[in-house]
């Protein structure tokens, strides 16, 4: 009974509605309507003309005050939902977790949600571990801003007045470089085990560090995770090997305690003993091209993930007899079956991982007709690509994807001749080595060889 009322008392106090926000103007936070995405401005002005509150909140507010172009944008208003659609010829309610609108113009969609009201409303629905299921409870701006998981992240921006406002310190928490969470972080963990992850990437993204008050009950709650749908996982992990900052987000995690046996996907990737070289090269690629704006895919990235446990089923299938061909599908599905349940891995995204690997072979003929017919495949650069990093990892020599760079480049002539000086493609030096250490016969013989 006394434990009840303790944790209502809690409860409310985790979830003080500050019904004042701080009223920042232009001349101090500086971020002018003109740095946002006009579609998204359109959106608050069509609104705000129709009698309702509506501002850019959340991401792109807090990225724009660090200098961050903003990935996307989303808005808040008191519009209902029906209200936002009837207004937009070209959007949409979509309703997973909470009902919100998608509002598109051109290659552009802006996510418009109707502010809602504090969590402890009556409506609420949670699991027996306090995870909340549905709301779609409507409130006002303040409530809303509670509901919001980090006060950074309970910004508001009105493009009309180029105001923001702020109600929980968030701007003050940006210049200090700190992330901290709206209400108590226990409390809010257990709404949505989710934002520990989402404390973890946005504190590497924007190089804030997680408050302590944030940070300690992590290690404690992160079995929560196992509560959360696949497919809610695996989105945010996507977002995470996406953000620009992968390699920082993962040794993140590895020390807040958030992989062993939660996250299906960061075993895979942090319990490597073959191919972790790779892995790691492939995350510091990932990381670099989404750092300068180059076109990534998931597809690529999870053949990387995946492709040291095909080599050695491959590898076992080959010394088995079976053909070279052949021995790589069969690999290829054994593998993919394993693990793709795990991962919620998407069937688009099966289709272009086996594009890649399947690939991988064709590369090794460098004579006669095959070459010719390699450079036209549509998939041709996605697979040097990945030719190139299996080379940068030491598997294979680096003179392969050079010389089909060159030859991919040159004209007739010149790649009659590369013909002629094909490289040899055998494997590289580090590979064989580790090979024939993992031989049982040769085991002692490898370590008195490495003691030495
Ligand atoms: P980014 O778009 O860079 O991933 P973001 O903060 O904009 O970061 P979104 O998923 O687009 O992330 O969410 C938009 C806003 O919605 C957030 O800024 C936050 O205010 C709120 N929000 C998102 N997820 C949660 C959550 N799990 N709990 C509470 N609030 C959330
Ligand atoms: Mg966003």
């Amino acid at each position: 009974m006394i434990r009840k009322l303790l944790r209502k008392v809690f409860r409310r106090a985790a979830t003080a509605v500050n019904p004042e926000p701080a009223l920042i103007p232009v001349a101090q936070h500086g971020i002018r309507r003109e740095q946002l995405s006009p579609v998204a401005r359109k959106v608050c002005t069509v609104l705000q003309e129709n009698g309702h509150k509506a501002f850019v909140v959340g991401g792109a507010v807090r990225d724009l005050l660090v200098g961050h172009p903003p990935k996307d944008y989303d808005v808040a208003t008191s519009a209902t939902p029906e209200e936002v659609r009837a207004l937009f010829r070209r959007s949409r309610i979509i309703g997973r977790r909470f009902k919100i609108v998608h509002v598109m113009s051109g290659s552009e969609t802006i996510e418009v949600s109707t502010f809602r009201a504090s969590q402890d409303a009556e409506a609420t629905e949670t699991d027996e571990h306090g995870r909340v299921l549905r709301d779609n409870v409507y409130g006002s701006q303040a409530e809303d801003a509670t509901r919001r998981d980090f006060t950074v992240n309970a910004l508001y921006y009105d493009p009309t007045t180029e105001h923001i406002l702020d109600y929980h310190h968030g701007v003050a928490d940006l210049k200090q470089k700190t992330l901290r969470i709206i209400g108590d972080p226990r409390t809010r963990y257990r709404e949505d085990p989710v934002r520990m992850l989402r404390g973890v990437r946005l504190g590497a993204k924007l190089g804030l560090t997680l408050d302590p008050a944030a940070r300690h009950p992590i290690r404690e709650m992160a079995s929560l995770l196992e509560n959360v749908p696949a497919a809610r996982l695996f989105d945010e992990m996507l977002k995470l090997l996406f953000s620009g900052y992968s390699v920082k987000c993962l040794q993140q995690l590895r020390e807040e305690g958030l992989h062993h046996g939660l996250l299906p996907l960061l075993d895979v990737i942090l319990e490597q003993p073959m191919g972790e070289r790779f892995v790691w090269l492939s995350l510091e690629n990932t990381d670099d091209r989404v750092r300068q704006d180059k076109s990534v895919s998931p597809g690529f990235l999870f053949a990387t993930l995946l492709w040291h446990e095909v080599l050695a089923n491959w590898d076992a299938r080959k010394r088995g007899d079976e053909h070279t061909q052949p021995a790589l599908f069969a690999a290829m599905d054994e593998v993919l079956e394993a693990q793709a349940g795990k991962l919620a891995i998407t069937r688009r995204i099966v289709g272009d991982i086996k594009e890649i690997w399947a690939l991988q072979p064709r590369f090794e003929k460098c004579t006669g007709k095959a070459p010719y017919r390699l450079i036209e495949q549509p998939r041709f650069r996605a697979g040097w690509d990945f030719l190139r990093l299996r080379a940068q990892s030491g598997e294979i020599p680096m003179a392969l994807p050079e010389w089909w760079e060159r030859f991919s480049h040159a004209g007739s002539d010149a790649r009659e001749a590369l013909l002629a000086e094909a490289p040899g493609t055998g494997e590289a030096p580090e590979r064989k080595r580790r090979r024939r250490r993992r031989k049982p016969s040769e085991a002692g013989a490898g370590a008195v060889a490495d003691a030495s």
